[in-house]
C-alpha cells in the first residue's frame, strides 16, 4: 500500500482499503493461512517532514491450534499500527506494505488456541478431547502416580 505524500491535506487524511493476502508472504506456512485480504484503516498526518500513520489492520486467518492441532478461523485485529516515515522534500510516495506485513506477523503468536478452554489432545491416543473423552484411563499424567500407590496398598 502506497501513500502519495503530495495528496495529504494539511488536516490529514483517512485511508481505508484492502491489500491482497499475498503481501503477508505466508504461502506454505502450515500454522497460519490468510483467508481473505488485509483490511486497513489508517489516519495519516503530515507533520513537517514526517508522515505519521496510525490505525488498524484486520485479516481473517485460519490458524492451527497449538493445543489440539485443529484449524480454526478467526479475524485478527491489530489496532496499534503506528509508524512515522521521514518524507524529505521531493518524496513522492511512502510504501507501507512491509510494515503492514510486519505488524500482522508479530501478532500471529498471540492467537495460538482455538478457544481459551481448548482441552487439547490425549497424550496417549491423540484423540481430540474437544470432541469428547477417549477411552484411555483418566489416570494418565498426574493421576497415574496415585493409581500406582493404590496398587501398593492392595498388596
Ligand atoms: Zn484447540
Ligand atoms: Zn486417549
Amino acid at each position: 500500500m502506497k501513500i502519495e505524500v503530495s495528496k495529504i491535506p494539511p488536516e490529514g487524511d483517512r485511508f481505508e482499503g484492502e491489500e491482497p493476502a499475498e503481501i503477508l508472504e505466508l504461502e506454505g506456512n502450515p500454522l497460519a493461512k490468510p483467508e481473505g485480504p488485509v483490511y486497513y484503516d489508517f489516519q495519516v498526518e503530515k507533520v513537517s517532514h514526517e508522515l505519521i500513520v496510525s490505525g488498524t489492520l484486520r485479516v481473517k486467518m485460519a490458524f492451527e491450534c497449538s493445543k489440539c492441532a485443529d484449524f480454526f478461523s478467526t479475524t485478527m485485529t491489530v489496532s496499534s499500527f503506528l509508524r512515522a516515515y521521514a518524507v524529505p522534500e521531493g518524496t513522492e510516495t511512502v510504501d507501507l506494505t512491509e510494515d503492514i506485513r510486519e505488524d500482522i506477523l508479530v501478532n500471529l503468536a498471540t492467537f495460538p488456541l482455538c478457544s481459551p478452554t481448548c482441552k487439547g489432545l490425549c497424550p496417549k491416543c491423540g484423540k481430540n478431547w474437544n470432541e469428547g473423552p477417549c477411552s484411555c484411563k483418566p489416570a494418565s499424567g498426574e493421576g497415574s502416580g496415585w493409581s500406582e500407590l493404590d496398587k501398593l496398598k492392595l498388596k
